[in-house]
């Protein structure tokens, strides 16, 4: 059975990115995806996705050493700050369903019950630039890793 999550790699700058389902667009450059773009691997959660992801961007000599460390780092760090930028995510990633589209009021209501003073906005544009989300033209976010 294939996984839930695919590792596509871009034709056009050669960045690899997650994608469920048909490959869409690419975070890195904007580049329309083909429906033939290769799939490099499939995985079955958003979290062993990340792993992947950044080893498919990871020169192939590093990628034994990256891997260890990634796997070994999932857990421990949740039990830092509630306000910080990772709790934040993880809660976003919890928030959004199957389809992985998140709402602002999703947001704000994350950031409230965090008690962050971060703003909405701040917190979907840095996001959106660091590849974590694609802005959607309806005004809902599409949460890519
Ligand atoms: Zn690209």
């Amino acid at each position: 059975m294939a996984g839930a999550w695919s590792v596509v790699r871009c034709p056009a700058c050669r960045n690899c990115h997650g994608t469920r389902g048909q490959p869409r667009q690419c975070p890195h450059c904007g580049q329309s995806l083909p429906s033939t773009t290769p799939i490099i691997t499939t995985v079955e959660t958003s979290a062993q996705l990340r792993i992947e992801v950044a080893l498919a961007n990871t020169p192939e000599e590093l990628r034994s050493e990256l891997r260890k460390k990634l796997e070994s780092m999932d857990e421990p760090l949740i039990a830092s700050s509630s306000s910080s930028p990772r709790a934040i995510f993880k809660a976003i990633t919890k928030v959004v369903g199957d389809d992985m589209i998140l709402n602002r009021s999703d947001v704000q209501s994350i950031l409230d019950n965090h008690e962050s003073e971060q703003s909405v906005d701040n917190l979907l544009e840095q996001m959106e630039l660091d590849g974590t989300l694609v802005r959607q033209q309806d005004g809902t976010w599409l949460l890519l890793e």
